[in-house]
């Protein structure tokens, strides 16, 4: 059956989202802003949601459409305890920040993302090393991971293969509609009083005295009193100016999905590959790690995705994957998003490089930086995200 290249989160949107995406086209409402924020990802929206929600003036412009980069293409996981253990402890607590703002965020009534804490049960034995210790080890450095035997599996996740038998359990893991969870902090953004215009691309820094003094646009200037640029794996757009220039690349990722299945799955397994399933039924897997910027999708790994899938989940064994996309990660050489000023210019900020986990950091890294840009402080929780570990 041939797939189509459509995201299962951009089909499974209702009319009303959808004519959401590009709602305010080509439109900018606020031409002197006290910031601009460029980029309309995840980051960038939510940056320009706290800042709103604090009575900052913003206006915020994306060159496509909402959610037009990674943060429409990924798998939605909100998994702190599952990406942890790879980074450094401050990584640790702002994610957990980051989780909890999400939890936080679902209660409000413009936000409307299907946020599920379902958790996240590994299989693969084989990757995990010896179980309990494995468990005690990351028990002990703060994160809700517990081992599970065959029984165990059995009961949290039936419908997997026979013969499962041991595994870690991440209870408090979550997921979310990832462009669902864009549009509701668009929304949001634009009820405290920003301005959100689609269908712009920020073109050039206009600089006087070490000071951003204007921003050219395929709409026409913007005079801005400040620059967030939040534009993912490039930031290519500021190399006009003398501007040190991060050190980002895109990796990609692919993912495939079914259409609606009968309920399969609780919560997201990871075995070789991630596999997870929304409430609405569709199966979602794949991953993968490209150092490349192709968006075309390769047949041969989805064949090699659905393979496992159909391993781990013997249902599946006759059930077609209708759905292929790809998507780029922001990558820094230490998989770690740069938050901070960018250097020379005194009124320009990064937020950038978020790469496997721009879902999960969104709301952290949004909340951070409004608080530095009003209170002209920068938040502690910043301090592992500096441009300096890369000058
Ligand atoms: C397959 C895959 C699976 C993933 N799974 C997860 C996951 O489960 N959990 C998780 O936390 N993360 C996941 N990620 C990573 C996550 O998607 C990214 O870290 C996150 O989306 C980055 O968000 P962003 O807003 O920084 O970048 P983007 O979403 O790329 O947004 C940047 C935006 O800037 C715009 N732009 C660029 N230049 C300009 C310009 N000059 N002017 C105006 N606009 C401009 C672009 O059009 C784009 O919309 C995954 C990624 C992939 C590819």
């Amino acid at each position: 059956m041939a797939m189509t290249n459509e995201t299962l989160w951009s089909a499974t949107l209702s009319a009303h989202e959808r004519a959401e995406l590009n709602s305010s086209s080509g439109t900018i409402d606020c031409r002197s802003p006290d910031v601009l924020v460029v980029g309309g990802g995840i980051v960038g929206l939510s940056i320009a949601y706290f800042l709103a929600e604090q009575r900052a003036q913003v206006q915020l412009i994306e060159s496509g459409s909402i959610a037009a980069g990674a943060s429409g293409a990924n798998a939605g996981g909100v998994w702190p305890n599952d990406q942890g253990p790879a980074h450094a402890a401050g990584f640790q607590e702002f994610a957990f920040q980051s989780r909890d703002l999400w939890g936080r965020l679902s209660l409000r009534p413009e936000f409307d993302f299907d946020w599920r804490v379902n958790g996240i049960l590994n299989v693969n034995a084989a990757r995990i090393g010896p179980l309990a210790d494995t468990a005690r080890k990351l028990q002990s450095q703060g994160y809700a991971v517990q081992a599970v035997d065959g029984e165990q599996i059995a009961s949290l996740e039936p419908h997997l293969r026979a013969g499962l038998a041991a595994g870690l359990h991440l209870p408090s893991e979550a997921h979310l509609h990832p462009v669902k969870a864009a549009l509701s902090l668009a929304r949001a953004a634009r009820r405290h009083g920003a301005a959100i215009a689609t269908g712009v691309a920020a073109l050039k820094l206009l600089c006087r005295e070490q000071r951003i003094v204007g921003v050219s646009t395929t709409a026409g200037p913007i005079e801005p009193h400040r620059v967030v640029s939040a534009t993912g794996w490039s930031a290519a757009w500021l190399g006009s100016a003398e501007v040190w220039l991060p050190p980002l690349r895109p990796v990609g990722g692919q993912l495939i999905s079914t259409d609606p299945q009968p309920p399969l799955l609780r919560g997201s397994v990871a075995d070789e590959f991630l596999v997870l399933q929304l409430r609405s039924g569709e199966i979602v897997t794949g991953g993968g790690v490209f150092e490349s910027d192709q968006l075309a999708p390769e047949p041969a790994l989805s064949a090699e995705f659905a393979a496992a899938a159909r391993k781990l989940i013997p249902a599946l064994h006759d059930v077609p994957f209708t759905r292929v996309w790809r998507g780029l990660r922001p990558g820094t050489p230490d998989d770690l998003p740069i938050i901070d000023r960018a250097g020379s210019l005194e009124n320009l900020w990064l937020a950038c490089g978020h790469f496997k986990n721009g879902v999960l950091l969104a709301p952290a890294t949004g909340k951070s930086m409004a608080e530095w840009l009003t209170s002209g402080t920068r938040p502690d929780c910043l301090a592992p995200f500096g441009a300096g570990r890369f000058r």
